[in-house]
């Protein structure tokens, strides 16, 4: 049996242990490392209800060079390694749930290569999304995966990220050809080529992404790369109740038509777009959509969504073909985190998100707003519903623990529905530490005794990100 260390027997390294690796730390890495209190909480969860736990240090980390050495050194010290992005994740991913180190990666984030003959680029962990495409702006390319926060690329490949593009773009497990991963010896390996496709052995890429940290340090990643299509048009258009939306969705869908983004807003949410983003659309559940293609393509695309909508109650397909007006749309839902919380002033979110076949979205969205109802919850809705994937986000008091407990048991509840319904506990968010409770549900249990014999061979001194994606 592997002799366990004391910071596994334990939980943390000592008072002492801390002390010894912080001088090793700050030897290394000079003015990159930081034990200051305010930089540790930074870098612990902020953006949930979950509790902040900090790490003992943070690292800043300007090559795969640094990466290599912190791991040998965390290794030697078995220190624990979170990495991190930007810290937008909202399951608690990088809370350092015992300690360690918190392995910041924004400052590698240069763009490596584009190449727009191949429609790829190559870029370090820390170039977030809206960087990338500033970047591609002139080459007629962009990169579609867009998370409502300009998160980091390394991050959304280690959440298997996806947005409101996913549904005609796919989601990071799609657009990922390769990465390079420093692992747990310190070693740096590629897990595939720049090629489309590959038949040559076991798929390490997608073993990593949705990986959380938990595997290795991604360093590189190698991204397709979409061309920017020739004709862009947006909508939006209100209904009658929020099953007429879904079922609109789960026809145009199962109707192939090629639509780009088609997301759900709940009436709730569409009051906090009004009063956030200074909208004026009418407080009904609605749905806001978008269409790529040719000039004719995409006018044929409006006319047919419009027909399918009609045949569902919804109203007039309100047209936005002119950026300005396409943005100040889109930007309201990348707002959404931001504006329900006017629905309930001082109120956090307690974020959640779900995934159905699209063939139950209407069911589950509509026994979700029941639940709602019953539980007395201040509770939005919006989605990616085009992929039968919803998020929920009761707004709570979390001083009062009688709100948090009544949110949590709604949350498991929507976890179990979706499961139940064939779909996940969590279609983009990821697990972290809060959905570890539904992991076996989801997968059964010889599933996840594999991820655990795949975790312990690819980190058998469990230092990469412990304590997260299931229980030890
Ligand atoms: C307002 C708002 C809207 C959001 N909307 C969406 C959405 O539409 N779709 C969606 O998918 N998510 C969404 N999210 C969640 C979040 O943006 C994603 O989970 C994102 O992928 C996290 O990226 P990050 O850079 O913030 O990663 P972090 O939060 O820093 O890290 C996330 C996880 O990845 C690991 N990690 C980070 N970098 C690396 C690396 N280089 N190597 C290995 N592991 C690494 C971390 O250890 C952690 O486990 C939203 C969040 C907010 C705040």
């Amino acid at each position: 049996m592997t002799q366990l260390s004391v910071r596994q027997r334990h939980g943390r390294l000592s008072p002492e242990a801390v002390a010894a690796l912080n001088s090793d730390l700050a030897a290394r890495f000079g003015n990159r490392f930081n034990a200051s209190q305010a930089i540790r909480q930074a870098h612990g969860h902020t953006l949930t209800w979950l509790k902040n736990e900090p790490p003992d240090a943070v690292v800043f980390a300007e090559s795969k060079e640094d990466v290599i050495d912190l791991v040998k050194l965390c290794a030697r010290h078995d220190a624990p390694i979170v990495p991190f992005g930007v810290g937008s994740s909202l399951e608690g991913h990088v809370n350092a749930t015992h300690g360690g180190v918190s392995l910041d990666l924004s400052r590698m984030n240069n763009v490596l290569a584009v190449d727009a003959e191949d429609l790829d680029c190559v870029i370090e962990p820390g170039v977030t999304r809206k960087q990338l495409n500033e970047h591609l702006r002139d080459s007629g390319l962009f990169f579609p995966i867009d998370p409502g926060a300009d998160a980091s690329l390394g991050g959304m490949a280690a959440t298997r990220a996806s947005g409101t593009n996913a549904v005609r773009y796919g989601t990071m497990k799609d657009l990922v050809l390769s990465l390079g991963v420093v692992v747990a010896d310190g070693s740096f390996m590629r897990t595939g080529t720049r090629a489309k496709k590959s038949s040559a052995g076991y798929d390490l890429t997608h073993l990593f992404i949705g990986s959380e940290g938990t595997l290795g340090i991604i360093v590189e990643i190698v991204l397709r790369l979409s061309g920017i299509p020739e004709a862009i048009a947006a909508g939006h258009c209100s209904f009658p109740t929020i099953r007429a939306a879904c079922e609109t969705t789960i026809e145009t869908i199962q109707s192939g038509l090629p639509i780009a983004r088609i997301e759900l807003i709940d009436t709730l949410s569409v009051r906090a777009f009004n009063n956030y983003s200074h909208t004026a659309l009418p407080e009904q559940p609605l749905l806001l959509v978008e269409f790529h293609g040719t000039d004719h393509s995409v006018a044929e695309q409006t006319r047919r969504f419009g027909e399918i909508a009609a045949g569902h109650g919804g109203g007039t397909l309100a047209s936005a073909t002119k950026l300005e007006e396409r943005n100040k749309l889109w930007q309201a839902r990348h707002d959404t985190y931001w504006s329900q919380m006017t629905l309930r002033p001082g109120a956090r979110p307690f974020a959640t998100d779900a995934c159905v076949p699209i063939s139950r979205l209407a069911d589950c969205v509509e026994e979700t707003l029941d639940d709602i109802a019953r539980s007395g919850l201040v509770a939005p809705i919006v989605g990616h519903v085009g992929d039968g994937n919803f998020h929920v986000t009761p707004l709570i008091d979390i001083e009062n623990a009688a709100e948090v407990e009544a949110a949590d048991a709604f949350a498991a509840r929507l976890a179990h529905r979706a499961i139940a319904m064939g779909g996940t506990c969590t279609g983009e968010h990821g697990v972290g530490q809060k959905k570890r409770e539904y992991m076996e549900e989801e997968h059964g249990p010889v599933a996840i005794d594999l991820m655990r014999r795949i975790k312990a061979s690819f980190d058998p001194q469990n230092l990469f990100n412990p304590g997260k994606v299931f229980y030890a």
